[in-house]
């Protein structure tokens, strides 16, 4: 093996592209010298942009990966420390120009910051650096190679896709930043995209997206990223059209391009038709009549045209959400997943630990319910920081069908009644509410509840406040044994949850994480509705509360469908509360509960979505 190798880190920007030079005026729909191209990407910030490209290309960091000797170890070190030092007051400065950026922004960008000076202290990356150092690698090597160590097993940790690549992508963002600090590499700006210009870029980070600036950059397109990420967070909270995964984007405009990005659709044009251009002009006017209007809603109830209330709340994963929560106007938080609070560290956060997290989120809700789901462990879910604890979920040969959610709680009271301390606890700051995970029978919500009792006392005689009566204890339905038991379960249970999620996984025997049977899975499926039906008549029996809590209670489409079958209470990532607040204040409950009936009648899948589709259009 050689002793030098170069590595290209991805992501890295050293150069600065040339300034863009103003010649003749272009004209901005396609000719013959310019001919339209059209490209598909991922819509990940709403609106439309139109305005000359800006191609901000970035070169590879070539970075010498080298075995070094012991003299040349302590150098090293020092200068892995200057880069460390030096990462960390480049991102100070950021801190303080984000004071300029709008207050969405600014909001969600903080805690990011924090996050990464917090990976530039005594954490997991810095100590492995250190050890790759002084086991005799050079500073470069050492940060690439424990950078895309610590990605890998972000990438394969427990926890959604969409937040295992928001981690991976933190890693890769501070590993970028400590090579260019080692390589002293110069940092790229934005400041030549012209006033109203579309910046087109190959990668874009977090921190890049915090420099640009609404007021100036009409539209962005990247080659890399997905709708997920924090640069696609960021540019949603900056409100700066974007399409991202548009591969080559930046290298395939020319100087004097013109662009048309599409942040709904999901589309790049470059040198548009004329037509496409006109069209582009008609819906950059109607998406900011749409901007005004949802703007409105968050201040208005979610009621029916007809006077029925529908709670729409929240999903949270990340503290760092709660900005958008609160500026969504959610009505509570209907789903904590608490995973988050066990992941990326290399111990168990302990009962105090839990409770500073819970009580943050609970005072950030000033009133509003917090419905804490206890750890959903197990499965396909790994938690390296249990694992390594000595606790055990054993996986057996069908994951998703062996230890998870509460059968691991129940068989590791330790974990269980330590979380459960700590919910108590933050319950005396407001209203809180305990979900358990992957219940399938009434027996284990009456073990839930005796720890839950027995972890009261445990505190009352601590002389720790806690609320009296205790929290709601809540089951998640979220497999087919649930739903169908539904009414046994509701004997037991205070309240539950719909977790479409897993329910239409397990009825349909599809992986909801599987590429390939990914067209099975398919939530309008008669038998997942049906079962949906089952569980939420058998709560409203009994008076019951009941919500749902999986995606589908986030896409607007599904709104009539889920009124007209009775619910009340939607709970869904924040940002979809407008457009599901619009579609509940555009139906009548009669109308709802009708096409729920017809809905309920068929067994085609193809024919419910046209139903589900066609609502409100039949007049
Ligand atoms: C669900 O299964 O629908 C759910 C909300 O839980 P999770 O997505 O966390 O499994
Ligand atoms: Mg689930």
């Amino acid at each position: 093996m050689s002793r030098t190798e170069v590595v290209r880190l991805s992501g890295e920007a050293p150069a600065e592209p040339p300034p863009l030079r103003r010649r003749r005026r272009v004209p901005e729909a396609a000719s013959p010298e310019r001919p339209e191209r059209h490209f598909k990407g991922v819509a990940v910030s709403p609106g439309i942009a139109i305005g000359p490209a800006f191609a901000a290309q970035q070169p590879a960091l070539s970075i010498v990966r080298r075995e070094i000797n012991d003299y040349e170890r302590e150098d090293e070190l020092h200068r892995f420390d200057e880069a460390v030092a030096a990462s960390k007051k480049q991102l100070t400065k950021l801190k303080s120009r984000i004071a300029l950026l709008p207050p969405d922004a600014e909001r969600e960008l903080e805690p990011l910051l924090d996050a990464y000076v917090q990976m530039l202290g005594p954490s997991r990356l810095v100590r492995g650096v250190r050890k790759r150092v002084e086991a005799g690698l050079n500073a470069e090597g050492a940060v690439a190679d424990e950078t895309e160590a610590l990605a890998a097993a972000m990438a394969e940790a427990p926890g959604d896709a969409p937040s295992r690549k928001r981690r991976t992508e933190e890693v890769r963002e501070i590993g970028a930043r400590l090579a260019r600090n080692l390589a002293k590499a110069p940092f790229r700006s934005f400041a030549h995209v012209p006033a109203g210009g579309v910046l087109l870029a190959e990668t874009l980070t977090p921190a890049d997206a915090a420099l640009l600036d609404p007021a100036r950059i009409a539209g962005v397109a990247a080659g890399e990223g997905g709708s997920e990420g924090h640069t696609a967070i960021m540019l949603r909270s900056l409100g700066i059209p974007t399409v991202l995964g548009v591969e080559e984007i930046s290298t395939l405009a020319r100087p004097g391009d013109h662009a048309v990005i599409d942040g709904n659709a999901g589309t790049v044009t470059l040198n548009p038709s004329p037509e496409r251009l006109a069209a582009a002009r008609q819906a950059l006017a109607a998406y900011a009549r749409e901007k005004q209007r949802l703007a409105k809603l968050a201040r208005l109830a979610a009621v029916t045209k007809d006077g029925e209330p529908v709670e729409l709340q929240a999903n949270l994963e990340l503290p760092i959400e709660l900005p958008l929560v609160a500026q969504a106007g959610a009505q509570g938080i209907g789903l904590l997943r608490s995973e988050f609070l066990f992941m990326n560290r290399d111990d168990v956060p302990d009962e105090d630990a839990q409770y500073d997290a819970y009580c943050e989120i609970v005072e950030a809700m000033g009133g509003d319910p917090v419905t804490i789901r206890v750890l959903d462990w197990g499965g396909e879910k790994q938690i390296d920081s249990l694992t390594a604890a000595g606790f055990e979920a054993e996986a057996g040969a069908n994951p998703a069908l062996g230890l998870r959610g509460i059968r691991v709680l129940l068989r590791q009271p330790e974990i269980f009644e330590t979380q459960l301390g700590a919910i108590l606890r933050a319950a005396a700051r407001g209203p809180v509410k305990i979900l358990l995970p992957m219940v399938t029978t009434p027996s284990e919500v009456r073990a839930a509840r005796e720890a839950l009792e027995r972890v009261a006392r445990r505190l009352r005689r601590r002389g720790a406040s806690i609320p009296d009566p205790l929290p709601p204890l809540g089951a998640m339905i979220e497999t087919p044994g649930a739903a169908l038991a539904a009414d046994a379960l509701a004997l037991e249970a205070d309240f539950f949850a719909i977790g479409t999620n897993d329910l239409a996984m397990y009825a349909l025997a599809v992986d909801r994480a599987h590429a390939v049977v990914a067209p099975l899975y398919d939530p309008l499926h008669p038998a997942v509705l049906r079962l949906i039906q089952f569980a939420t008549e058998a709560a409203l029996r009994l008076r019951m509360p009941v919500s749902v809590c999986g995606e589908i209670a986030g896409d607007p489409r599904f709104t009539p469908l889920l009124l007209g079958l009775g619910l009340r209470t939607l709970s869904m990532g924040a940002a979809n509360i407008p457009r599901v607040k619009q579609a509940v204040r555009a139906l009548e409950i009669d109308a709802a509960a009708r096409l729920a009936r017809r809905v309920m009648e068929q067994s085609d899948p193809a024919r419910i979505t046209e139903l589900v589709e066609g609502f409100g259009r039949e007049g």
